[in-house]
Order: C-alpha cells, then structure tokens, then sequence
C-alpha cells in the first residue's frame, strides 16, 4: 500500500534564484500539507551521505558538489499517494523531458540542477525525513 509522505529539497540554484516561494506554492496547491521544513546548508560530506545511493554513478562527484554548493530548503509532505504524485508533480529528472506545468519543467536549469529532490519511494521518504527531522520536529 502507498504511504502519505514524502520528502523534498528545493535545491540551491533554485533558492538562489529566489523560487523557493513559488516551488513551494505550487507544492501547497497541489493539495501537500508541510509537515516539516528548514532551510540549511549542507556539507560535502552530508550531501555525500544523502546520495550514497548514487556513490557509483558518473555524475556522483558533480551532485554531491552541487548539494554542497549552497543552502537547500528540506521539507517532509503529506498527502494520499504522496511518492507518486509528488513525482508526477515535479516531472522528469531532465528538464527537457518533463511534462509541461511541472515543476521542473518551470525551474529546472537543466538535468543536473533540476530545482527540486523528490523521494523515489515510501522507504526512501521515511530515511530521507529522518536524515533531516526528529520524530519532534514533524508536525
Ligand atoms: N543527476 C545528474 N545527471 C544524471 C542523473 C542525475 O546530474 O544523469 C542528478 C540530478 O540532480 C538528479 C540527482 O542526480 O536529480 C539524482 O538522480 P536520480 O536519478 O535519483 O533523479 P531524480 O530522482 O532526482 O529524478
Ligand atoms: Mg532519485
């Protein structure tokens, strides 16, 4: 069964440009409830942690100092069907694939600075909050 949370960065070239409000109006329109949000900076090496995953792929070195590069807005959301249709929301990992209306097709730079993170699945959405947030801090 599909959870209700999901977890998302606005990544820094979009807070950079000043599109952390309008990213997350979008988000609250689309009908997701902030359950937790901050706005940090993090190090190489916590970014290197978050995207672990990914420690093998090419564009590793690149993302891990992209993250780094500047302050990232990190935010817990719920809604039903959160994974999926924060997904949909956000559009495809390149911009230039992405559904007309998503997010990233309206503040994406490109593939790699893509303007938001978004969870890839229900586990990864509960690792992802807690690398962020205590239990105390989600509301
Ligand atoms: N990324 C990149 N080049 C690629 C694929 C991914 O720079 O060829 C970056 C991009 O910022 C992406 C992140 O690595 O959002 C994580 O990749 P993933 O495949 O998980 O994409 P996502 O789940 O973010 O759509
Ligand atoms: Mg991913």
């Amino acid at each position: 069964m599909s959870g209700n949370r999901t977890f998302t960065m606005v990544k820094p070239e979009a807070v950079e440009n000043g599109n952390t409000g309008a990213i997350l109006a979008k988000i609250e329109e689309a009908g997701f409830r902030i359950v937790a949000m901050k706005k940090l900076h993090l190090s190489e090496d916590r970014a290197g942690k978050f995207y672990a995953v990914h420690s093998e792929r090419p564009f590793y070195g690149e993302l891990v100092e992209y993250m780094s590069s500047g302050p990232i807005v990190a935010a817990v959301l719920e809604k039903s069907n959160a994974v999926l249709d924060f997904r949909t929301l956000i559009g495809s990992t390149d911009p230039s694939e992405a559904a007309d209306g998503t997010i990233r097709k309206l503040f994406a730079e490109s593939k790699a600075k893509n303007a938001v993170h978004g969870s890839d699945s229900d586990d990864n959405a509960a690792i992802e909050a807690s690398f962020f947030f205590a239990d105390l801090e989600q509301f």
